[in-house]
């Protein structure tokens, strides 16, 4: 089961649950932070580096020499995320 991360968009809380779908389908999450003044929100990647255009940037600018610090910082991901995309990439790539 892939975990999401996903972060409430009023709090920063990660103590979010999942609420349902919309009509249109867009799953819908619950925050659980009870001061927060939202509660309910749609889900979207908070983490960026999930985003396709994100991984294409880091599989790109590693084939330049870029090092995992430097894609990281210039892309605004962790570097932990530069390496998952990397060795998913690999894995992909020699199958
Ligand atoms: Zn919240």
């Amino acid at each position: 089961m892939a975990v999401v991360a996903v972060q409430c968009p009023e709090c920063e809380s990660q103590e979010v649950v999942r609420y349902g779908r919309q009509a249109n389908g867009k799953q819908r999450y619950r925050c659980n932070n009870v001061d927060c003044g939202r509660r309910i929100f749609l889900g979207r990647y908070h983490n960026t580096g999930r985003l396709p255009e994100v991984k294409r940037q880091i599989v790109d600018m590693t084939l330049n020499g870029s090092g995992i610090r430097d894609t990281a910082r210039v892309l605004g991901v962790s570097p932990t995320t530069v390496m998952t995309t990397l060795k998913k990439k690999h894995r992909r790539s020699t199958r």
